[in-house]
């Protein structure tokens, strides 16, 4: 299938000195320079690439400028197919060097090794929850119980309460710990429905010394599950065994949930996960890179923090991706390569930054930048400062940490406070409501441009 006709290699001659002419040099001797066309039938083109990987690639990215190309040399259009040589296609993916073992290997119990607490990095966005997970884990069923982490996806819920799992493991074999996804939770219930093993299930879970439920918002899905994990909850808090929790989103907003459960999770610690902030991204990329043994400068892990999505698992996706290409294509991972791996697939995340924010918002109010910084409290000025934190609270990655420092170095305290005031204006005032519609889809409109 290798072997390149004399047609095939004189048009391809061609296509690719006029390929040669549209993409760097860089993303030619990369990507182009090792392909070959090596057949054509009525309205396809094949073309053999060196690897799967590279093939796939080029199919993601490439196949327009290819069948272009193509189509101005031959007159014809073509659809191109990416093909590899049938013992490339059966050679094993190029190992990722890695210290550790692949991150979907899991043991039985749906527990990932790597999810440890050495392993997980802390910053402002996720210094309480580690905090308090660490106490946890320290003294479980006396430090905060319930602990309750949410936070959007990605961001290490589940990797703190298996390193809850995996600490008190290591620490005390007695300890009976169960972690359980909440769907898991939810099917037992069901198939117990059907079963009626009540006893069976009811032990499960009321003669472990900690839960470690993840993702409790499934619980919104069914009202008698609910009902049965509330017991279960009430079981296990009597005996001050410790309760651990992970939600997208806090208690009060899971919908359909039971206002006595919610009271339930307030009895202990409630904290919230953020998406990291700009230095949070850095170090974790740097973390992430050492363990892969990729060797990157501080430029090309800031330009990954620029361009990163918040979610934590993204950017590990990018990371792996990038290590993948560079292997397949022996390239060295600099800026350049970094721009090319992750400039096409990735759509640039369209930033909302707290500038646009400050500025839409000082407009608005006809009020200046240096008094929402300043520590005046007239009415005038607070509520403008209140509105700039809420929206970047509500719009930016930004944690409250980076919110307080652009707002005239204010605490953490004050940015959360300022949400919460205008949170609750929000429901009770019309007017409110209805300016920070208008402000929000300014600053979204702004972004789009
Ligand atoms: P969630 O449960 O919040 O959706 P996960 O716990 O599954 O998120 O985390 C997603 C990925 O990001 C995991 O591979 C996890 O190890 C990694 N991760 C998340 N937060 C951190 C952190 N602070 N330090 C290191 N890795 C992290
Ligand atoms: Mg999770």
């Amino acid at each position: 299938m290798s072997d390149q006709p004399d047609n095939e290699k004189q048009i391809w001659t061609h296509v690719q000195k006029k390929i040669k002419e549209k993409v760097t040099s860089q993303q030619f001797t990369t990507w182009f320079e090792r392909l070959k066309l090596i057949r054509f039938n009525a309205d396809e083109a094949y073309v053999l690439a060196p690897n799967s990987y590279c093939g796939e690639w080029i199919e993601n990215n490439y196949t327009d400028i290819l069948s272009s190309t193509l189509g101005e040399v031959t007159h014809t259009c073509y659809k191109v197919k990416l093909v590899t040589e049938s013992k490339e296609v059966k050679e094993p993916e190029p190992s990722v060097q890695s210290n550790e073992p692949p991150p979907k290997e899991k043991n039985r119990s749906n527990i990932n090794r790597n999810y440890s607490f050495d392993n997980f990095l802390v910053g402002p966005c996720n210094r309480l929850a580690h905090a308090a997970a660490l106490a946890v884990s320290e003294s479980p069923g006396t430090a905060y119980n319930p602990l309750f982490i949410h936070g959007p996806v990605g961001l290490g819920k589940t990797h703190l309460l298996q390193s809850i799992y995996l600490a008190l493991q290591k620490r005390s074999g007695e300890q009976k710990v169960l972690y359980m996804p909440c769907e898991s939770f939810v099917n037992h219930y069901i198939s117990t429905i059907k079963t009626g093993d009540w006893d069976g299930f009811r032990n499960k879970y009321r003669e472990i010394d900690t839960l470690l439920i993840d993702d409790v918002h499934f619980l919104a899905n069914s009202q008698s599950t609910g009902e049965e994990f509330f017991h279960t909850f009430n079981a296990l808090y009597t005996c001050q065994k410790q309760i651990v929790l992970s939600s997208d989103c806090p208690p009060e907003e899971i919908p359909a949930i039971e206002e006595r459960l919610i009271s339930r999770f307030r009895w202990g610690l409630i904290t919230r996960i953020d998406p990291p902030g700009f230095e949070t991204s850095v170090a974790i990329i740097q973390k992430k890179t050492a363990h892969l043994n990729m060797e990157i400068s501080y430029d090309v892990a800031r330009y990954l923090a620029e361009h990163a999505t918040s979610s934590i698992r993204e950017i590990e996706g990018t990371l792996t991706n990038i290590n993948k290409y560079a292997i397949v294509s022996e390239n060295k991972i600099d800026l350049d390569f970094v721009k090319q791996v992750i400039g096409r697939p990735t759509k640039h995340r369209s930033y909302i930054g707290i500038e646009e924010i400050l500025g839409i918002v000082t407009k608005h109010f006809g009020v200046q930048l240096s008094q929402l910084h300043s520590k005046r409290k007239l009415k005038s000025i607070t509520l403008p400062r209140q509105v700039a934190m809420h929206l970047a609270r509500k719009l930016t990655n930004l944690s409250l940490e980076e919110i307080g420092g652009f707002m005239g170095g204010r605490d953490h305290t004050t940015v959360m406070h300022a949400d919460e005031k205008i949170k609750n204006l929000r429901k009770q005032d019309r007017n409110i409501s209805a300016t920070l519609r208008k402000l929000e889809s300014t600053i979204k409109k702004q972004r789009k441009q």
